[in-house]
Formats: C-alpha cells, structure tokens, sequence
C-alpha cells in the first residue's frame, strides 16, 4: 500500500469504529447510519483511493472543484452529495454529477435545481438545510433556512419536477443558543425531521454530525453522518 492509501485505510477504520461504537452506545444498528466522506480540497486520487477502500458516499462543497472530481472518478460507483451553498448559475454544472444536493435553503434554488435536473434527464435527491441559528425569514451565516421556512421549501422540493424530497441536514451551529450544543442541536433537528416525515414519510434521511461530532449525531437519530477531516487529515485552507 501506498503511504496515503495506509494512512486512508487507518483512518476509514478508526471512523468506522467510532460510528460503530456510537451505535452500540445509542442501541442502534450500525446499517442505519451511512458514513459520508467529505473531499473537499483533497485530489480526486484520494477520491479514488476512498473508493477501492469501500466508501460509496462522498460530498463536495464547491462546484468549482466538484465538477472535475466527478468527471475524473467518473468510473466509480459512488453517490455524490453537494453540501456547500449553492449559487444558481453553479446549479446545471451540480446537477450533471450530484446524487443528492442537501443545501437546498431558497425556493428560487429548487426552482433552478428543477429546471436543471429536468434538463439533464436525472432526478435529484433534496435535502432542506436548516440553520437553527437562524432568525424566521432569514438564512444562517453558512446557509440554511430557518426552521420557520422548513415547511414552504419542502413543499416546494415535492413539488418539483426532476427533484425528490429525501430529509434535512444541517451543521451545528457554532452561535445562538444552540452554541456549544451540539446534542441539542441535533435532537431539535430530529424534532424536525419527525414533523416532516408525518406529510413526506419518504423524506427520511437525517444529516448531521462531522469529525468532531458525529457521536451526538448518531445518538440523536442522524442516518448519514458526513465526515472530512477525520479520514482525510486537516484540510490546508477553509473549505
Ligand atoms: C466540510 C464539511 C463537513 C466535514 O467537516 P469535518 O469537520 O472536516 O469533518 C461536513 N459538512 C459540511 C457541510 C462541510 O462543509
């Protein structure tokens, strides 16, 4: 092996033993969480490296990058997630290769998305990000609606052509009264995603929890955690 597939390989399993063990501690079985590895700002070589090693899910949070990725690993079997904010000039390029876009947080987003997955002949999985940080009617500083707005953007995402509803992420908010509280956070998340599911029972997917919290996101329900740091290393710049 290669001194990065080694120092991959190392990582993946440390990964997968902490969701392991944050299923056991929750009583949950290890299937229903899926592990999302988040590339960003690392080559698709690494892409290719996480593949053979087993990953099936990967996320990018930048078209600019994304779109080369995708081409390049074009040949593997993976389901690509776009994670970041989402401009709507960037929304025909992300529906070329993104699987399932879980930023969606404006109308005039899922009206582009819609229009673009029609136009390439694919159908995209919708997450509604929700920033519990967020004031009614506003957006959070890393995107997202507030909670307030969840309902009119997932109406609005069932309605689609070209787009399915599949659940709600966020990322927990580093200010608010959810600062710091991270558990909270994500329980209220589940709180959520329980009232959506009661009008949009297929839109079960909870994504939630990174390399420095996906334990409290197991515990509190999430099915896809989404990991970058900690299987890839540090990543050089903010991405
Ligand atoms: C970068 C990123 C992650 C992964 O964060 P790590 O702390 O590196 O695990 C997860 N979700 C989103 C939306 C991200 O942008």
């Amino acid at each position: 092996m290669t001194d990065r597939r080694t120092q991959l390989a190392g990582n993946l399993a440390r990964v997968e033993e902490r969701i392991a063990s944050a299923c056991s501690a929750a009583g949950r079985a290890r299937e229903e969480v899926t592990l999302i590895v988040v590339t960003k700002t690392y080559p698709a070589s690494d892409v290719r490296i996480l593949s053979e090693l087993g990953v099936r899910h990967v996320a990018e949070n930048r078209d600019q990058d994304a779109a080369p990725k995708a081409a390049a690993c074009e040949d593997l079997s993976l389901t690509w997630h776009f994670v970041g904010q989402l401009q709507t000039n960037k929304v025909r390029s992300v529906a070329g290769y993104a699987d399932f876009v879980q930023s969606v947080d404006r109308v005039k987003l899922v009206t582009a998305l819609s229009a673009a997955a029609v136009r390439e002949g694919r159908e995209l999985g919708c997450l509604v990000q929700v920033a519990l940080d967020a004031e009614s009617g506003e957006r959070g500083v890393r995107g997202g609606v507030a909670p307030d707005g969840i309902e009119e953007l997932a109406t609005a995402v069932a309605a689609a052509p070209g787009l399915r509803l599949a659940g709600l992420m966020t990322v927990a908010p580093l200010a608010g009264p959810y600062a710091g509280r991270r558990r909270a956070a994500f329980d209220r998340l589940m709180e959520f995603s329980s009232r959506l599911r009661a009008d949009h029972p297929a839109a079960n997917m909870v994504s939630a929890g990174m390399s420095s919290d996906l334990e409290d996101a197991v515990a509190a329900g999430a099915t896809h955690v989404r990991v970058g740091t900690a299987v890839l290393g540090v990543r050089p710049s903010l991405g």
